[in-house]
């Protein structure tokens, strides 16, 4: 088989899936699956589906179009599908043409939204995200109610509901306190403009601890979570800790020796920049080492985002440069090393053209 290469394991990822659908539907929370790790892959997002989600997300338009327009799944073709990035005024006309659905925080965007709906003759629909705490994108609360009317004035756009996003920038956990302001919001919404309100997206992966963890938990009025890395890595991602039940290893990336040898753990010479302009990190071992280099580099994973097998540790990285230590075995050139990903090495290595991907088991779509 080809190296490097990400080997995906669809069975296990359904697994995940269908699991995470069940256990969420007793709360009455349906699953946005999020495709924007594995670059809106045709044969993950067609899996999400068999597996009983009924919406995909994704943060590039790029990728939603790609999976509308793939001929291998057709099952992508008219599931309702949500750019869950706020999207660039640049790309309000595609937004409409390829989404069914968008995440938005700024009227000027909706705007140009609600022409481009029309230009199209189509309606676009919205999810207003408001600002929780953990000051990525939102509205903040207090300008919600301004915005809805803004929003309700505007043709061709018709608002699905309100949404959040915690634990990406600064990592701020869900809990009862910020999710029921949520639904606060939520009320005084319907309550202000007599209307319902069909989507309340609570968050993302982060939200499982928060929603599953304890059955005394009211999740109030959420009734949809956006989730990628659960499914994908069968972990929640506050803690990193395995979810029960799913598979933390349906990825698999694998990449060759093309150098072996014994060298000094310490380098010799004036120490400057390295590569990429930080410092390198300083090696605790001394005298003779036995290092091995891989055929894979920065630019297709994050070398901090891999777990090496059992006696063989990351050491270092550059480019295309993936430097290991392996003191109680001999590594040979040629030889294979399989690495389970975290999210960073996942998203960087279904995004490199270098990396093929490998898929195993279920037939897409
Ligand atoms: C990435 C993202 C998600 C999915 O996050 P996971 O941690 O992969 O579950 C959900 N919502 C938004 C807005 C995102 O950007």
């Amino acid at each position: 088989m080809p190296a490097p290469r990400l080997e995906i394991d669809l069975d296990k990822i359904y697994h995940n899936a269908t699991t995470l659908v069940t256990r969420l539907a007793r709360r009455a929370i349906s699953i946005t699956g999020v495709t924007k790790a594995t670059l809106g892959s045709v044969e993950i997002g067609s899996t999400m589906l068999r597996a009983g989600i009924a919406a995909l997300g994704d943060s590039r338009i790029e990728n939603i179009r790609a999976m509308r327009l793939s001929d291998s799944a057709p099952s992508l073709k008219d599931v309702p599908m949500t750019l869950i990035r706020s999207p660039m005024l640049s790309q309000a006309m595609q937004t409409v043409l390829y989404a069914d659905c968008s995440c938005n925080t700024e009227i000027a965007v909706i705007e140009a939204l609600s022409l481009a709906a029309g230009t199209l003759n189509r309606t676009h629909q919205v999810v207003l995200m408001v600002e929780l705490g953990d000051l990525r994108e939102g509205i903040m609360p207090e300008d919600l109610i301004v915005t809805v009317q803004e929003v309700l004035d505007l043709p061709n756009i018709e608002i699905s509901g309100i949404g959040a996003n915690l634990a990406c920038r600064s990592g701020v956990a869900p809990d009862s306190t910020n999710m029921n302001a949520l639904s606060r919001l939520v009320d005084s919404v319907e309550t202000t403009f007599g209307m319902t309100l069909e989507t309340v997206s609570g968050g993302n992966s982060a939200n499982l601890a928060w929603a599953l963890g304890d059955e005394e938990t009211d999740t109030g009025r959420i009734n949809n979570l956006r989730l990628g890395e659960a499914i994908l890595l069968g972990r929640e991602t506050l803690h990193r800790r395995p979810i029960d039940g799913l598979h933390t290893d349906a990825m698999t990336l694998t990449a060759e020796v093309i150098e072996s040898k014994l060298k000094p753990a310490q380098p010799t010479g004036q120490i400057a920049q390295t590569a990429f302009g930080d410092p390198a990190p300083a090696s605790n071992h001394q005298g003779t080492v036995r290092q091995a280099i891989l055929a894979i580099g920065i630019q297709d994973i994050d070398p901090a985002g891999l777990q090496a097998p059992e006696g063989v540790e990351v050491v270092g990285a550059s480019s295309d440069h993936l430097i290991v230590q392996a003191d109680r075995t001999e590594l040979l050139v040629g030889q294979e090393i399989p690495f389970q990903v975290k999210y960073s090495a996942l998203l960087r290595a279904m995004t490199s053209p270098f990396v093929v991907k490998v898929f195993g088991d279920r037939a897409a779509a």
